[in-house]
């Protein structure tokens, strides 16, 4: 830590939105410029889709481990999404915001509910909107990794996804081809948020220290 350093709580940054609403391309983008940022990696029973890499992606693994997991409370959330378990492994998060260092989540809404109790204000959560139900569809066709009939129970899933953006201290609509705006919102609102004071745990002696002339 250099000098005018000041320490501080990690964030847990968690962006949700309906699938196909472009979370993901912007968690990418976001941890490509940010070096203090990292992926929350989840665990899964989904079986892996084409040019998914296990400990990458996901950590995917068997509907046992994962119940053991919720049982040993390894798991800060867990819920059940398209019929599949999905969960955030506890120790590397817990670490990191200890350490100051931020991560950043792709969970649906159920995840941040739990979250908001277990790591309260470590927390900072984001909505993502499609610019319109068309666009959303346009996107988890293109995406052409699941088949129609997957495609079709998440377009019937999003609009039920979409009633819980009053839940997120953010809500942010990603344009259609417009994705750097996007982005640079979310900076924004991550740059503020590191400087709350709340979050910035050795102030009270940065500023003893600035007010004793050390
Ligand atoms: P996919 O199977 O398309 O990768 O993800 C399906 C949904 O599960 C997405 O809405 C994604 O945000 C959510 N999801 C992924 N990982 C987790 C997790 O660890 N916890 C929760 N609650 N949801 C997750």
């Amino acid at each position: 830590m250099s000098g005018t350093e000041i320490e501080r709580r990690g964030i847990l940054l968690v962006l949700s939105s309906p699938s196909g609403a472009g979370k993901t391309t912007i968690t990418r983008e976001l941890v490509a410029r940010d070096d203090n940022l990292r992926i929350s990696v989840s665990v899964t029973t989904r079986l892996p889709r084409a040019g998914e890499v296990d400990g990458q992606h996901y950590h995917f693994i068997s509907r046992e481990r994962f119940e053991e997991m919720v049982a040993k409370g390894e798991l800060l959330e867990h819920a059940i999404v398209f019929g599949n378990c999905y969960g955030t492994p506890r120790a590397p998060v817990e670490a990191a915001l200890n350490a100051g260092r931020d991560i950043i989540s792709d969970i649906d809404w159920q995840g941040t509910q739990q979250l908001k109790a277990s790591v309260r204000g470590d927390l900072v959560s984001v909505f993502i909107l499609p610019p319109s139900l068309a666009a959303l569809e346009e996107r988890l066709r293109a995406r052409a990794q699941d088949s129609a009939e997957v495609v079709c129970a998440r377009m019937a899933k999003s609009t039920d996804e979409m009633s819980h953006w009053p839940e997120y201290d953010y809500v942010v609509v990603n344009q259609k081809n417009d994705l750097e705006a996007s982005v640079q919102r979310v900076q924004a609102i991550l740059a503020a948020e590191r400087v709350k004071r709340d979050r910035q745990i050795g102030l009270a002696d940065f500023v003893n220290r600035l007010r004793s002339g050390g």
